[in-house]
Formats: C-alpha cells, structure tokens, sequence
C-alpha cells in the first residue's frame, strides 16, 4: 500500500463552500474537534459567487402584490412551494421559512455588513417568485460578505482546514462511513480522513452542461461520492436553467448576469423592441380578466407604481428561461443569439452602486457599458435542485454517519428553486447539518479503515496514467457537454434524451480507457479523467431520470408532455440508488401537505 497522510476528526466536513463553513461552525460549537477539505482554496466556492442576495422574510420592506402585512414566513413558504412545483419535502421548506431569518440576523452578529434601508435597517430587494422585497444583499456582492463572514467566524472556533484537497471516495465500515480518501491537487500524494460523521457539502454540478454558470469546481463530486457510498439522491432531473446568463463574446458564454438586475427593474427586449414577457403565452395570469386585456394595457397596469406590482421579467425563473428561449426559437433573438436585457433607465449612479460586478463584468469582458446599452443574455445552467435525500430535521443521508447539505442536498426547492433561495437554504441546513453531525459523533467511535476500498479507488484513478493508447478526458467531457447541451437542456423530448442516454452510455464505454501524460503532480489531465468520471454518472441519471417523469414542471419542460400532470406526477419525487453497477430509479410518493400548510397555500391563492 502507498503511504498516505492520515487525519482524524469527530467530524468531517467535505466543502468550504457557505453550508460546509456554517456546518464547521456548529459542529465546533458543539465541542467537536473538525476537519473542512476543499478542492480550491478556502472562500473560492460557489458561494463567494452569489450575487443577488440571500431570501429571508424579515419584513422590513413592502409586499409586491399589494399587501399591507409584513413579510413573514408563512408567505415565504408558500412562494417555495409554489415556486418548486410543489415537488419540495413540505417539511424541509417550513423549517428553511421559519429559521432563515434567525440565520440572517445570526450573520449579522458575526459581522457581516449588509445594504440599509433609509431607516436603518437591512436593504431586501424583490427576486422571481416572492411576493415581497425579500433579498438581503450587499449590492451584488452577497455571496463575498457571507462567505467572509462565515470565514471569519469558523477561523475564530477553530476549525482545520485542509485546502486543495480532492477526496474521490467514501469509506465505510458496514453500513456506516468512516471516512474518505482523496489526493492533494498538487502534488497527487495521498491522504485519508477518519471521522466519526461527514458532512457533504460539495455543492452542485453544472459543468456536464456546455454553458453554466458554474466554476470548474463543479463537477458533482459529492453527489457522486454518496451514491457510491449507498445513499439515495432526489429528483435529479430538476437542474436550474438561470434565464439569463452572458451570450457574447463566446468565451464568455453562460456567465451569470445576476437576477439582481431585473430585482433592480432591468426589461427584457427581444430584437422588434418588445417587451416579451407580457406576451399572454408566457404570463397568461396576467390577462385573466384581473389587470389587462391586452400586452399594452398590462405594461401600463404594471408600470403604474401606485399598484405595486413585480413586473413579468420577475416570475420565476423557470418562466423567464422559457420565454426567452421560445423568443429565440421564433427568430426573435439579439444579434448573438440571446435577447436584450437593459437597466439604462435607472441611471448611471444608481446602477454602479446597486450592480457594481455586473458592471464591472460587462465592461471587463464584453466590452459593453450597462449603464448606456442593454446586455445581451440567454439561459445558462446555474443550479440543481435535485440531490442527496436527507431527513428535514437533522440532514440525515440513508447512509448512518452521512449528513449532506446545500446545494448537494435535495428536498427544499422541489421543481425549480427561487433565485436567493440558496444562500438561506446553506445556512440553515448548514447549520442543522453540523449539529446533527456533532450529535451523531458524541454517541459513537472512530470507525476502522478497510484499505481494500482505498486500493480498489486508487487503481481507479492510476488507470489513465498507466492505460496507454487510450482517449483524451477533455474530449470525453467536451461530447458530454455538447449531448448535455442539445438533449437535455431547456426544452426536452423523449427523441432527445433518448439519444442523450445512448450517447452517454457509448462515452461510459469509452471513458473505461482513458490516457493522459505525465505523473500525478501539478497534472490538470488526471482532475479532468476523475471529474468525467463522475460527471458521466450524474448525467445518465439525469437523462434517466428525465425520460421517466412524463410531464413539464419547474425545470423539466417536456415538449412531448407540455402539461402539468398533477394527478400522477406531481404525488411522486423520483429516488435514484446505486444498485450493483446500475442505477435503479423509481417514483416515490411524496407526503402529503397537512391541513394546516395546506391551509396557508388556500389562503395566499
Ligand atoms: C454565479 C452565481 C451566482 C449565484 N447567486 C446567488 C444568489 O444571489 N443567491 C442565492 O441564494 N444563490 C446564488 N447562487 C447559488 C449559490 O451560490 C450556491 O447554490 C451556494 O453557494 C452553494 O453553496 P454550497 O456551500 O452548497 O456549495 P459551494 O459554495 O459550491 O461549495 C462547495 C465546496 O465543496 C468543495 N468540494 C467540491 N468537491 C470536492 C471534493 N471532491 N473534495 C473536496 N472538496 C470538494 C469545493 O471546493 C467548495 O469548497 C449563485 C451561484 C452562482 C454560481
């Protein structure tokens, strides 16, 4: 056996990232000694990443519909319900309403400096699908102020961090995990943790998809690294197509442009000049006789502050990314293939103070000034709703001694998740994660360490260094991106993604012989065969995932199956589990809404 560096802890935490960081805090808290690993340097995750802000009703500011009742969180519960398709855990969603808003006034007392209102208070700007002002921000530099303060804080209990650090396999004792193996990027040399719980907090995978907002990092890692280890993963044919993401230059392409600039009153134009989301075929609401009859008197109706409305371009996202990509379709779109996005008419001043990064990314990049042109946007993959099953309460995997939460975990935005969702979701189950965790280890011992499971992984990853004559990862990757991209984007079909899965199970076939130069140090080629590998993965089930749910909801928009179908497959979450080499999927019923949030959804119709 290879020498390897060995580590132990009560509690791992796989991912620095907000849920990781939140989690670290609790578990150290609770008087666990703790180990975080992060592939990237500590405050790179995707978190340090988000823009717009993070969803919490604290109610300081007014109802978009009218309402003269603060915020609370019986209205953010419904918004995520209705938002997710109602395929959300009900229960994962009243804990989330109830406890965001604790967790944001938490990351307040850890230092944390948020926008103001006139009043003193924290700024909240309107996002698609809440019904209030409900994002607390820091301009459109959210992500950076959570993730420095959470930082701060976990440095301040005491945490060890293990930076640039992949961990590619869970090992396991039993029924239970142990522990994990992996490698330091660097240099390839090998280490192994030894924990009494784990928690996953890797985060999502947009890179099997050709455009997406997502950094190199996310290659679905620990999704992949639970179902290997036994764990069920939910609904992963929900994967979040952002409405707008960069078009132009090329390079560029599927960076997000943050939600934040429609919250901050940014249009949509397709190339005639119209503002196409009061088309009737996209917001059919609006015209029921209530506002309008026509798109006109709709703009009027809307633009008229005195009635307080969110304008069309904030419905919820999956709405938007549709519309735009049917303007598309029907030969609407911007010269390079988006539609428009303008912010001009708040004013220079006004949008360097509210959207400085997109400013500053625009002009950086595309060499487009926000403040005097629109932007040019298309949708982009920036999220996945699906994942690792966990109870609600404690963020439990069916793995014992595997805990998961943010955006791995699954369960808390059903169909399709509400833009600043994600930030309140990596708090608070971040921190109900490291608790249960910390709960967990106090009642039980260090596991033992089965090497064969670390010989068997290892001669997994050596393969491509050894294996000669075989294929390029990066060209296996680039045909999965381009499949992902064409079958199983926005719009799907059975045809589709029926060709997506053939195409998927000939790369699996051809990624068995992978070959790359060099040795492990300093060897970006050998990250690219292990990612591939698990991206491959993820992708079929996906694929599988979205053949089998036969209608449109949220994210998934089957043009074979355009209807709602909430007699059969709104009642079912589809469960996907490693059986032998295979994927077993299948529908499980969800449980039902009680009376009494039953009751709450009544009302806010
Ligand atoms: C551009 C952009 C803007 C966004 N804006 C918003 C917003 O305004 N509001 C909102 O609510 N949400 C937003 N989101 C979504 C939100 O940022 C993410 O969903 C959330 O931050 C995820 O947090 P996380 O802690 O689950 O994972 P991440 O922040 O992605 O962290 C994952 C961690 O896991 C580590 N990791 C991964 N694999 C391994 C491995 N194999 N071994 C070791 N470590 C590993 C990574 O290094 C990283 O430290 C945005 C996302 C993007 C990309």
């Amino acid at each position: 056996m290879e020498p390897y560096d060995l580590f132990e802890y009560d509690v791992l935490i796989i991912g620095a990232g907000g849920a990781g960081l939140r989690a670290a805090i609790s578990a150290r808290e609770a008087g666990c000694n703790v180990g975080v690993i992060c592939k990237s340097l500590l405050g790179k995750a995707h978190t340090v990443m988000a823009e717009g802000g993070v969803a919490a009703a604290l109610g300081n500011m007014t109802s978009l519909d009218g309402s003269k009742e603060p915020d609370n969180w019986q209205v953010h519960f419904v918004d995520t319900m209705k938002g997710g398709g109602f395929l959300n855990n009900w229960r994962t969603v009243e804990i989330f309403a109830k406890e965001a808003p604790e967790r944001v006034l938490e990351l307040e007392q850890y230092g944390a400096v948020f926008d103001r209102t006139p009043e003193g208070k924290i700024a909240q700007r309107p996002f698609g699908g809440h019904k209030y002002r409900r994002l607390n921000h820091v301009g459109d530099r959210t992500g950076l102020e959570l993730i420095r303060t959470l930082q701060d804080k976990a440095v301040g209990v005491g945490m060890n961090v293990h930076m640039e650090v992949v961990l590619t396999k869970l090992l396991k004792e039993g029924d239970r995990v142990v522990g994990g193996f992996g490698y330091y990027r660097e240099t390839g040399k090998l280490v192994v943790f030894r924990a009494k719980a784990i928690v996953m907090a890797t985060g999502g995978w947009g890179r099997m998809f050709k455009y997406t907002s997502n950094s190199w990092e996310g290659t679905g890692d620990g999704l992949m690294m639970g179902y290997a280890a036994g764990a069920e993963l939910l609904d992963l044919e929900m994967v979040q197509f952002h409405p707008t993401g960069m078009v132009w230059p090329p390079g560029m392409r599927g960076i997000l442009v943050t939600e934040g600039v429609r919250g901050e009153g940014g249009i949509l134009r397709n190339s005639k000049g119209e503002r196409f989301m009061f088309n009737p075929d996209y917001t059919p609401a609006l015209y029921k006789g209530q506002f309008a009859e026509t798109p006109e008197e709709a703009a009027r109706w809307l633009d008229d502050k005195k009635n307080n409305r969110r304008p069309p371009e904030l419905l919820p996202r999956d709405v938007v990314a549709r519309a735009i990509y049917r303007e598309v379709e029907a030969g609407r779109g911007s010269e390079h293939g988006g539609v428009y996005l303008d912010v001009t008419h708040r004013g220079a001043a006004y949008i360097k103070r509210k959207l400085p990064s997109m400013y500053e990314q625009f002009h950086a990049l595309g060499n487009v000034d926000i403040t005097k042109e629109p932007m040019e946007v298309y949708p982009t993959i920036h999220y996945t709703m699906g994942g690792i099953r966990v109870t609600p309460e404690e963020c439990a995997s069916t793995v014992p001694g595997l805990f998961a939460a943010g955006e791995v975990a699954g369960g808390l935005h059903g169909a399709n998740r509400l833009g600043g969702n994600s930030l309140s979701d990596i708090i608070v189950f971040g921190k109900r994660a490291g608790d249960a965790a910390a709960a967990f280890a106090k009642q039980t011992t260090l596991g033992n360490i089965d090497e064969s499971q670390i010989t068997e992984e290892l001669a997994l990853l050596m393969s491509p260094l050894v294996d000669k004559g075989g294929e390029s990862p990066y060209a296996i990757h680039q045909d999965l991106q381009e499949e992902m991209q064409k079958n199983c984007m926005i719009a799907r079909t059975e045809e589709g993604l029926n060709h997506a899965l053939e195409a998927i199970l000939s790369l699996q076939q051809r990624a068995k012989h992978l070959s790359i130069g060099g040795d492990r140090r300093f060897n970006p080629g050998w990250h690219a065969a292990r990612d591939v590998r698990f991206m491959l993965r993820t992708s079929e089930i996906i694929v599988r995932c979205a053949l089998q749910r036969k209608e449109s909801r949220g994210a998934q928009w089957r043009l074979d199956y355009p209807k709602l179908d909430n007699e059969h497959w709104g009642k079912f979450n589809l469960v996907a589990w490693k059986n032998g080499e295979q994927a077993q999927i299948e529908a499980r019923p969800l449980d039902p809404l009680p009376d009494r949030l039953q009751a709450l959804v009544e009302e806010q119709k």
